[in-house]
């Protein structure tokens, strides 16, 4: 038997899992690490603190499994995306901490960069929105604002990575400066169809070539763990951005297939194959991960509150001890009596994009309790990831691609048996759950055996993923339409507001 070891390294913690040559899980070991916040709209990390948290779970993980290093083949990454970090090349230091994707604080060169008129260039070019939350514009700020950044960067002395790069030149001893195509994606400044950084964009924001890491596919040599780390040198030979290698490890290798991750917010992402998509609904096109040279691509739309709106209904209204609590009482009454919660807490996301939209409630009568109350919440999770696929139908329908025929699901708030059968019942096809729903690590798993060989192709890992229940649609489509009707209308009057 060999094992191999995924780094997942998340918002809120650091996790690596070791799993067996079948994909299956032998341990978890997880870390939190510290939240910075030093200004309302700013979100950073510490990078060592990232990276140390990083190696206490590796080493924690190797240990309770008992599997001596020698037996571990390869190692894969996947993590927290567009964050950004930027360090000096001969000492290794961090220039400033690491500016977190939710950060807000790059909106004012974003506003700029549209109102000159670039969005049709960066659109075409990186298949993205002009938008902060992507790494571009806090790379730009570091330069601007960090005390002598921009002379270093001149001079060649400093390197910018997203958190992939980060930990590979932490793991590597500070041989390798990489990322993969996925993660590079994210950045704003990468051409998707070319696949290289892009020449145009570099000089629109001001930010020197030389500090951009070399882009490999997902699978490949990124280098291997210093000796030093673990006693033995391991092959890191898979990296990807964690919505890209959750399509991964859903097995989701072919045009038309999708998942959907219900975790705070929900991630939808279809591949495309090699088809490069260009939304008219408001969906964005990202690199898929790519296990050789070849591009592939996926379309991806997120829906801001997500399993949130569980944590608002127990840490907000105290409707619930605990967010496994909401089935039962959601539970407590047959239909939601005409209530509707829109949880615009953050505004709308695609495909309203509306960002001052604010949450409301409809439809409450005399009747309404907080069970019509917390099967509403629940069936909003439902009706914007339901408005989501439908708008990626409508692009796949203009461009002749398949549509998505079944939903592939993962993330903390696929555990809810009523919010399952509810999302298969709107969108009239199968939701499959599957037995590992750590798919994220899964997917960086599956791409560090396909290059060290434990795996021969992407037809033996869709063999290896397994279905652990399957939701068929109950309601008749009329239903369905008409519930999707007045989730429309609810959304209507929120964003009329
Ligand atoms: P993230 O990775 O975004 O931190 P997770 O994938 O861990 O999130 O999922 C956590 C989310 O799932 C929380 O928002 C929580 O409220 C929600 N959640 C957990 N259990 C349930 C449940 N039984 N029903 C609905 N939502 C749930």
């Amino acid at each position: 038997m060999t094992y191999i070891l995924a780094l997942d390294q998340g918002t809120t913690s650091s996790r690596t899992i070791v799993f067996d040559q079948a994909g299956q899980i032998k341990t978890i070991a997880q870390q939190e690490f510290t939240q910075i916040f030093p200004k309302p709209g700013w979100v950073e990390h510490d990078p060592k603190e990232i990276w140390q948290s990083q190696l206490t779970t590796l080493r924690d993980a190797i240990s309770r499994s008992g599997i001596a290093p020698q037996a571990l083949s390869c190692l894969g990454i996947t993590n927290q995306r567009e964050t950004t970090l930027v360090w000096d090349r001969r000492t290794g230091e961090p220039i400033y901490n690491a500016i977190v994707w939710q950060d807000r604080r790059a909106e004012q060169t974003c506003v700029r960069l549209r109102e000159s008129g670039h969005q049709a260039l960066v659109e075409s070019k990186t298949g993205l929105r002009i938008d902060a939350y992507f790494s571009a514009t806090k790379l730009h700020w570091l330069l601007e604002n960090v005390p002598n950044a921009r002379t270093q960067a001149n001079q060649g002395h400093l390197a910018f990575g997203t958190v992939d790069t980060w930990l590979i030149w932490q793991l590597s001893g500070g041989k390798r400066h990489v990322t993969d195509v996925s993660n590079a994606s994210r950045t704003m400044l990468f051409n998707i169809h070319k696949n290289t950084w892009d020449d145009e964009l570099l000089a629109l924001l001001d930010i020197p070539k030389s500090m951009m890491p070399e882009v490999l596919p997902s699978a490949a040599d990124f280098g291997h763990t210093d000796v030093d780390i673990l006693g033995h040198a391991i092959p890191i030979g898979g990296v990807a951005g964690d919505q890209q290698s959750a399509l991964f490890g859903q097995a989701c290798f072919h045009a038309g297939q999708a998942k959907n991750t219900y975790g705070t917010g929900c991630f939808m992402l279809t591949q495309t194959g090699s088809h490069a998509p260009s939304s008219q609904n408001g969906l964005i096109t990202t690199a898929a991960a790519q296990p050789t040279g070849t591009p592939q691509f996926a379309i991806e739309g997120s829906v801001f509150i997500g399993g949130s709106v569980v944590q608002w209904l127990r840490d907000g209204l105290h409707a619930i001890e605990s967010s496994s609590a909401v089935e039962a009482l959601a539970a407590q009454v047959c239909d939601t009596g005409g209530v509707v919660v829109v949880p615009a807490f953050t505004g709308l996301g695609a495909p309203y994009w509306d960002a001052n939209a604010r949450g409301t409630i409809t439809g409450l009568t005399r009747g309404t309790t907080m069970a019509h109350i917390a099967r509403a919440a629940l069936e909003s999770i439902a009706f914007q990831s339901a408005a989501l696929l439908q708008a990626m139908n409508r692009d796949a329908l203009a461009t002749g691609a398949p549509p998505v025929n079944e939903l592939r699901v993962d993330g903390g708030a696929c555990v809810n048996d009523f919010l399952m059968q509810f999302q298969a019942d709107l969108l009239g096809i199968s939701v499959i759950r599957p037995k590992v729903t750590e798919t994220t690590a899964l997917g960086a798993a599956y791409l560090a055996g396909l290059h060290t060989g434990i795996f021969a192709n992407t037809e033996e890992l869709s063999h290896l993923w397994q279905v652990e229940r399957r939701f068929e649609p109950q309601m008749s489509r009329e239903h369905a339409a008409s519930r999707m009707a007045e989730w429309e209308q609810a959304v209507r009057q929120t964003v009329a507001r």
